[in-house]
């Protein structure tokens, strides 16, 4: 029987139907009573800056709130590889189905059949979006636009602007945004950030945030809440995800009622420029996109693996007979594009087995000689240029002469806040969306889908569900941010603040965080075991209990404070990197990112349990110091055959 907490609200009927079904029931809001509701959006990356410029232009009264100095400074800004969508322009056999198939298989049929469909609809819909504000897409010489592959599909359906394609897609929906800014329809608040959510009668009904530059605690009223706050990848420490990333709104969702849906699901990418040093602060990601002409590879032979280390030879003098391809070898019909979980392992198992390239033994190469020689110079330049450029900067090493050296790092977070098919959370009047919900990848997702999936979610789907909800309300008041809940919820965020300050020990949050990244990494990274689990699960909170002794939290409240800032982040890192210990721990079954060594087949691959875990996991916050409730939402496949997952044939 389904769980009367996690009503998902899909539509009946056939499966291609159901969003034109919905969006016909769905209540419309009139000009005039738009005028009079009020909606606040935090985040602007691509999510939110869709969201809040689609909503301002249908006459709503948004406020959105960012960290950065300004909106189009968001997270989003650094996606490199491109943007899915099943337009068929390269007449390959593309389809809405097939975009909607990869996208459920690659997630290893842990996602909602519905959700992932309609992404699948809208997809093409964003295209056409994206190119009338002007975003300059690769184009063909006659003029169409160009696509690329991505890992875990046989079709080329990848839109990109070279390896600037977030930037150049926030550079759209900022334009709008700023549109409606101007406008009046839209109140901008940069350097704000939401330090908890206010709850009215069970109701969202607005937020604290602390004005980044003055300290000042403020209060900002609603009727709806809208998180594009994106994921929670830095619970990790090192990540790809801008220093900023971070998954606090969605805890104090958390912990004010809304679920949280398998935070276990983390996206290790595998190709990112290794760690090199104990001061790292950021990992450095190589687009996906370089998997198309690039071919990934480990020596055969021990001897050439120490004669690396040594610098005693360099990777091209190694001849091609004593290469492994090993993707190549192991997935011949996917080779290099297999999905990342699945690339990420084979790096690890052949690093595991000794054959890793660098000093550390953690690392393989990504090798560009034969595109090289096969497209010459210029179309490689043309494709990769920005992103070899990059490498060098970084490494000292041109990917022209010498191949990349690659490692898998965390990248991407499925698992977030709870959604129904309306992307509203278990709290009334909260929606999540972007990269800070749960909805579309299931337990993997696929490379260019996590932009369509954040435009789908702010352009197309939020736009239209929240009418639903918010036809009740414009007879409702403007929310009065003197009510109680506003009050008690402020002094909350005062006295957080106040204890952090008071502890005046002597390690910094970063020290802190980085024993926190090592944890994570060690035992919920890319193998996870049970003992390893319940230990990282004591381990957290020993760590915990060090910062509440021993943090130091330099300066004041009441002024920039950049490490008064990651000391309120760290404290919800604890509560996520213990979540997803919590939810792996659950999860007996390996399945897409998530590997349980207990769980894997003779070849080292994951091994489902769909009999047993075929749900999405959501965790109901129960109080501090208590374990928290699983709620399971049983997920049913009508229209896609469940299979293991092949990439080999
Ligand atoms: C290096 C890199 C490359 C990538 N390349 C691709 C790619 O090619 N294709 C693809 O599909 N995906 C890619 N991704 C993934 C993709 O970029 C992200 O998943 C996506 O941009 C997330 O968008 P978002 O709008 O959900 O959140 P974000 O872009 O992360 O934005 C979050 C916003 O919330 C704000 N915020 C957060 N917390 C608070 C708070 N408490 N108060 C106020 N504001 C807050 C932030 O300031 C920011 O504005 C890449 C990711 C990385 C790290």
């Amino acid at each position: 029987m389904a769980d009367p907490k996690l009503i998902s609200n899909v539509p009946e009927g056939p499966l291609k139907d159901k969003w034109s079904k919905r969006k016909s029931s769905i209540r419309v809001v009139s000009p005039n009573n738009k005028r009079k509701l009020e909606i606040i959006v935090v985040g602007t990356g691509l999510g939110g800056a869709s969201a809040a410029a689609s909503l301002g232009e249908m006459g709503y009264n948004v406020k959105i709130f960012c960290i950065s100095d300004s909106p189009r400074r968001a997270h989003s800004i650094a996606a490199q590889g491109g943007i899915n969508a099943a337009k068929n322009y390269q007449n390959d056999n593309d389809s809405v189905s097939r975009l909607f198939f990869d996208t459920v298989k690659g997630g290893d049929y842990r996602s909602r059949e519905a959700n992932v469909y309609r992404l699948a609809e809208v997809s093409a819909a964003i295209i056409d979006q994206c190119v009338a504000q002007g975003v300059p897409f690769a184009r063909e010489y006659g003029g169409y636009l160009a696509n690329r592959s991505f890992g875990g599909v046989q079709v080329s359906r990848t839109f990109y602007a070279r390896g600037q394609t977030g930037q150049q897609l926030l550079l759209g929906a900022y334009a709008s945004l700023n549109k409606e800014i101007a406008a009046g329809t839209v109140k901008s608040y940069p350097r704000h950030e939401m330090l908890d959510l206010v709850i009215i009668n069970g109701e969202a009904k607005g937020i604290i945030a602390r004005n980044l530059v003055t300290g000042e605690i403020e209060r900002f009223g609603a009727h709806a809440v809208v998180l594009a706050t994106g994921g929670y990848g830095n619970t990790y420490f090192l990540s790809t995800n801008a220093m900023n990333s971070n998954g606090s709104a969605a805890m104090q969702a958390y912990r004010k009622g809304a679920f949280f849906a398998n935070p276990c699901f983390a996206q290790i990418h595998p190709t990112c420029i290794p760690v090199h040093g104990d001061q790292q602060c950021k990992l450095t990601l190589m687009s996906e996109s370089l998997r198309n002409d690039g071919r990934i590879w480990v020596p055969k032979k021990k001897e050439d693996v120490m004669k690396l280390r040594k610098h005693e030879i360099k990777p091209s003098q190694i001849p091609e007979e004593d290469r492994d391809y090993y993707l190549e070898r192991r997935y011949p019909a996917f080779g290099n594009l297999v999905p990342r979980d699945v690339a990420s392992r084979a790096a690890k198992e052949r690093c595991d087995a000794g054959f890793g390239v660098n000093e550390t033994g953690l690392a393989v190469f990504l090798d560009f000689a034969d595109a090289i020689k096969r497209l010459g110079h210029q179309r490689v330049e043309e494709r990769y240029g920005n992103l070899f450029q990059m490498y060098e900067k970084i490494t000292s090493t041109s990917p022209w002469e010498e191949p990349m050296m690659i490692y898998p790092a965390i990248h991407y977070t499925m698992g977030g806040l709870w959604v129904d098919y309306d992307l509203q959370t278990t709290i009334p009047g909260l929606y999540a969306i972007g990269e800070a919900n749960f909805s579309d990848h299931g337990g993997n997702r696929l490379g260019a889908s996590a932009l369509m999936q954040g435009l789908a979610d702010g352009y197309f789907i939020l736009p239209y569900t929240i009418g639903n909800y918010l036809s009740h309300k414009f007879s409702e008041p403007k929310t009065d941010t003197n009510a109680p809940e506003f009050e008690e919820a402020e002094k909350a965020v005062k006295e957080r603040i106040a204890k952090l300050f008071a502890v005046k020990g002597t390690e910094t949050v970063d020290s802190i965080h980085k024993k926190l990244g090592h944890i994570m990494w060690e035992y919920v990274g890319m193998a996870r075991n049970e003992a390893g689990l319940k230990k990282a699960i004591v381990e957290i909170g020993k760590l915990r209990e060090e910062f509440w002794k021993n943090v130091r939290v330099p300066g004041t409240n009441e002024e920039f404070n950049q490490e008064l800032e990651k000391a309120l982040r760290l404290v919800d890192f604890f509560d996520i990197g213990e979540l997803m210990a919590r939810d792996a721990l659950n999860r007996r079954e390996s399945c897409g990112g998530h590997f349980r060594e207990e769980m894997q087949t003779e070849e080292g691959e994951t091994k489902r349990d769909d009999e047993n875990f075929m749900y999405v996991a959501a965790w109901e916050y129960k109080g501090e110091g208590k374990e928290p409730e699983l709620h399971k939402e049983e997920l049913k496949y009508e229209n896609i055959k469940i299979v293991t997952r092949n990439y080999k044939d």
